[in-house]
């Protein structure tokens, strides 16, 4: 109680010096916004740039949100992630780096009593549990490796002259994000589980990391290519940036022209990705709704920044088992490529 008391003065006073140290002119209109902190793994990640654009969208004039590049460093975000403490920064956002790090961010926050919600990098279930002033916006991981798979079915079952060495196998090569990162391994797991699910005989080619980056799936798919060419009948990539850069490196061999094709799925439904669906070089991929997901990292802070209890009503997304926000994912196809881009 005594702490909180003091935190509280404490907050307060640092709001009075900011105010009084050059941003007079905010006073009237942003000095009683409660100030947020939101701590993104690095800036330079498609699907996390849209994200935080939809977190600023969220926060409009309601709140102060001081959003950070980690440069993909955990060192790097422990020190952005002081300074917002030692601001007393009323809520904070982190898009962890390493998700094994959340533990020790946990303890530095409640020591602070500031509430903390993460996002996009689910911390382990005993790090969610140091504290209940802990959340996590994100999406299940296993869906979007499912709804590719069916992606996937669906397509090898309408085309039978599909499969290059007439042996009713898919002979596919996966590209995978960043080890360790639960959209990684989920959606690896469950996209070749949905297939078989689906009746499907699989076989795997080769896997490698792309590590979320399009130049890396790039050169990833130019590897597989010069190893097994032809022998290749599908395409996996956990993400949209690597399938992109995957196509970039089919186009090379000649793929996507003359009738030459093999279907590449995605996740995440960027810009970019739908527009490869309408051009017809992406097969399907998933939407990954950045901008729900930033609505509700923001509604989720905000309603903490204020210091109130966080519900269904008053932050508009469910909150399961006390602490978790599930956004749910989507099927995207040529079908409704531009009903998603509408949405967006
Ligand atoms: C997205 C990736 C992104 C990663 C960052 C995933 O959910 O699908 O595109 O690079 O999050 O953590």
């Amino acid at each position: 109680m005594k702490r909180s008391w003091k935190a509280a003065l404490l907050a307060s006073a640092a709001v009075g010096a900011l105010v009084l140290g050059g941003c007079g002119s905010d006073q009237g209109a942003s000095g009683d916004k409660p100030q947020i902190g939101v701590a993104i793994y690095k800036f330079d990640d498609t699907f996390m740039s849209g994200v935080r654009a939809e977190i600023d969208k969220a926060a409009k004039d309601k709140a102060k949100v001081d959003i950070v590049d980690s440069q993909n460093s955990q060192p790097t975000q422990n020190e952005k992630i002081d300074l917002f403490i030692n601001k007393k920064y009323k809520a904070i956002g982190v898009n962890v780096v390493d998700r094994t790090a959340a533990g020790v961010i946990i303890d530095k926050a409640k020591a602070a009593n500031i509430p903390l919600v993460f996002l996009n990098r689910e911390p382990l279930k005993e790090d969610m549990a140091k504290w209940d002033k802990v959340y996590y916006v994100g999406a299940k991981a296993e869906q979007s490796g499912e709804m590719q798979g069916k992606i996937l079915a669906e397509y090898f079952k309408k085309h039978p002259e599909a499969y290059h060495s007439n042996d009713g196998v898919i002979h596919y090569v996966m590209i995978t994000g960043e080890p360790g990162h639960q959209d990684a391994v989920l959606r690896t797991e469950h996209s070749i589980k949905a297939l078989k699910n689906e009746g499907m005989k699989v076989e795997e080619l080769a896997s490698d990391t792309g590590m979320w980056d399009r130049v890396k799936g790039q050169e990833k798919m130019a590897a597989f290519l010069s190893r097994y060419g032809d022998k290749i009948d599908a395409v996996i990539s956990n993400n949209d940036d690597m399938a992109l850069g995957a196509i970039e490196a089919l186009k090379a061999a000649g793929y996507f022209t003359n009738g030459k094709y093999i279907p590449v799925v995605g996740v995440d439904a960027t810009t970019p990705a739908v527009q490869a669906l309408k051009d017809g070089t992406l097969l399907g991929t998933v939407l990954n709704n950045a901008k729900k997901q930033g609505q509700a990292v923001f509604n989720l802070s905000y309603v903490l920044a204020k210091g109130e209890t966080p519900n269904k009503d008053n932050v508009g997304f469910d909150i399961v088992d006390g602490k978790y926000i599930w956004v749910p994912y989507e099927i995207v196809t040529k079908e409704n490529a531009d009903k998603i881009l509408g949405d967006k």
